[in-house]
This record gives C-alpha cells, structure tokens and sequence, in this order.
C-alpha cells in the first residue's frame, strides 16, 4: 500500500510505501476510493492548536503517535475482512464513520463514540483515508453509499455529520427562528442544505471571503454578511428580522465567537464548532445578563450518521462543490485550504 503521512509534526506529508495489511477479528480493508481534506488534518500536521492564554492542544497528548496517514473523510470498496468480520457486501461502496471509540468507557456505552476518552479515531490516532488502502476496525462502521460519488459521499462523514449533528442543538429553533452560520466553507454550505432538507428557514451566512458569500447567497442563504462590516450586526439582524436566536460558529476564532454571541437575542444560543483556536472572547457577566447558552458539537455519533445517511439517499441532499486531487499532491492541497483558497470541499483520489 501507498500513503501520505504525517512524520514530524509542523513538517510537510511524507509519501510511504507499506506492506499490504491483513485484517484481524472484525477488522476490514478497504481500497480508498475517495478521502476528504479537512481543517482537522491541518491541525494534525501542525500538532495542535491554540487554546488561548498561551496554552496549546497537542496531539502526542491525545494518543497520536507518528507516524500517522491523515484523512478522516474516506469512501472504499471492500479488499479483505477479517474471520470476525461477519457478511459484508464485496460489490458495495462504502463510506466510514470515522469516530470510532474504545467500546467501553461510559461514553462509548451510551453510543457516542466521537466523546470517547480514548478514542482510535481513523486519521488521527489510528491511520486514515490518505492511502490507497484502509483498515476499519469493525463493518458497523462502514455505509454504502449506493450511487452518490465518492467525493460526495466522503466529506458526509466529518462536514455533514459534523454539520447534522450541529443542528441538533438548536432543534426547538429550527421552525421558528433563522439561523446564523458563521462560515460559508464546507461546513456552512452543508448546513444550509441540511436546512433545506428540513423546511427550515433560509440562514443568514456569515463570511469575510466574497467568494464564500456568493456561493452561499447560491445555495440558498437568505443574506450573506461581511464581517468586516461596521454594521455587520446590524445587517444580520435585518436579515434575521430581529436579534436572531440561533447561531453556529463553524469557525472557532475568538474574532467569530464574539460575533456569534453579540448578534444573539436575549435566551439565544451559540454552537461552537470550528477549531480554529484561541480563547472565549464573551463578558462573563453577559452570559447570564442575556440568558445565552453557549454549547459545543463534536462531529457526531454513529446513529446520528445512519440518520444522516439515510436523509441522503432519500434524495434530500445535494453535493456541494467538490474538487479532487491526485493523493500525492496531498501537502499542497493541505497548503490550500489553509491559506483559504478551496471552495466548497478538496479530495484526494489515489488512482490519479
Ligand atoms: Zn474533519
Ligand atoms: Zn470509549
């Protein structure tokens, strides 16, 4: 097998060459057929990320040891399954559910593997989808993805499930009350449709990139908001009719976090999910003064990504814009994304 590995952190990808892997138990391998490029593997090269007031998040100290093969959006078809596998389709496509756990700490026995204490995520401590093969611990991981494309099909396991996940913390606002997603990347479009898919009121976007306001404004965002604006607030609350009750930072930076709690109406709540770094920028006196609750979300569960799954192939969703790459221009797309210059979702396709 041929991969991209992370060898030393805050160094570029090295390509490697393995011995093909042989499965054990309930172990199965898949050819990778498709693997996303997420911000989380930026993250993963770098070794971490900033937690504000000089503190920072290392990997080593969350059970990545190197090398590792990033890449936790992954689609495949079937090459070997281990004497525990049980029946899998050898004709199937599937896409993995990344989030696996250790199976027995309580938040692995309540069905939410991805708040696994010590947990074996696929591209983060155990290796990932940037490779022409994969190894998964059990099938109860793998989804077919019937006829989506892969490069549809991969980025549902971090982006769409991340995204459907999200909104499920601020469900009892969805009939009523506009939301406002703070970043139009492949997080933000993916939440907009999910919106759409539920009836749900077109979101107000927020983003500094122009070319992310119009392809949100495309997708159905009923405004689509610079930041940068001195009346930035101002002209979300227009949009939303009113200081909204809902947002959902899919960025993470201090600078989007003040805005997502500043915006929100008295009682209102705010989604942190990006992971761009930094500290809490809100007055804590303003928490309670304004009743907001301020949540986190954490990609999501398995049964939250059979859900997901199962709205997809009922047609609700549409891809969102995707480009692919051959896996050995693996650092430079990673190079992108980070300087903000993919649109949509980036993949890597190791036959190319
Ligand atoms: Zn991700
Ligand atoms: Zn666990």
């Amino acid at each position: 097998m041929h991969c991209q590995c992370v060898h030393e952190f805050g160094k570029p990808l090295q390509a490697e060459d393995r011995a093909d892997m042989e499965p054990q138990g309930s172990e199965v391998i898949l050819k990778v057929t498709a693997a996303g490029v997420c911000h989380t593997d930026l993250h993963l090269r770098e070794g971490g990320f900033d937690l504000g007031h000089g503190k920072r998040m290392a990997y080593k100290d969350r059970g990545v040891s190197l090398p590792v093969v990033p890449g936790h959006e992954t689609t495949g078809t079937l090459v070997a399954a281990g004497p525990d596998a049980g029946d899998i389709d050898p004709d199937a496509q599937y896409v993995v559910y990344p989030w696996c756990g250790c199976g027995t700490c309580p938040s692995c026995q309540r069905g939410e593997e991805q708040l696994c204490a010590t947990p074996a995520f696929l591209g983060i401590q155990s290796d990932g989808g940037y490779a022409t093969h994969i190894r998964v611990p059990h099938p109860r991981y793998l989804f077919d993805i019937r006829d989506l494309d892969p490069a549809f099909a991969a980025p549902l396991a971090c982006s769409g499930l991340t995204t459907y996940a999200a909104l499920k913390k601020v469900e009892h606002l969805l009939a009523e009350h506009r939301l406002v997603l703070i970043g139009g990347g492949g997080l933000g479009l993916m939440c907009l449709q999910l919106l759409k898919a539920r009836g749900a009121k077109a979101p107000v976007v927020v983003d500094i990139d122009p070319s992310k306001r119009a392809a949100a404004r495309e997708a159905g965002a009923a405004a689509a908001v610079d930041p940068k604006d001195d009346d930035a607030i101002a002209q979300i609350h227009k949009a939303c009719g009113g200081a909204p009750m809902g947002a959902i930072d899919f960025v993470g930076a201090p600078q989007t976090a003040a805005l997502g709690f500043d915006v929100l109406g008295r009682g209102g709540t705010l989604v942190m999910v990006g992971l761009f770094g930094g500290a809490a920028p809100w007055a804590l006196p303003l928490i309670p003064a304004k009743s907001i609750t301020v949540c986190g979300s954490y990609t999501g569960s398995l049964s939250d990504f059979a859900q997901l799954m199962e709205l997809v192939h009922s047609g609700a969703l549409t891809a969102i814009p995707s480009k692919t790459w051959p896996l050995s221009q693996a650092e430079e797309v990673m190079n992108m994304l980070e300087e903000g210059k993919i649109l949509g979702r980036a993949l890597l396709d190791p036959k190319r």
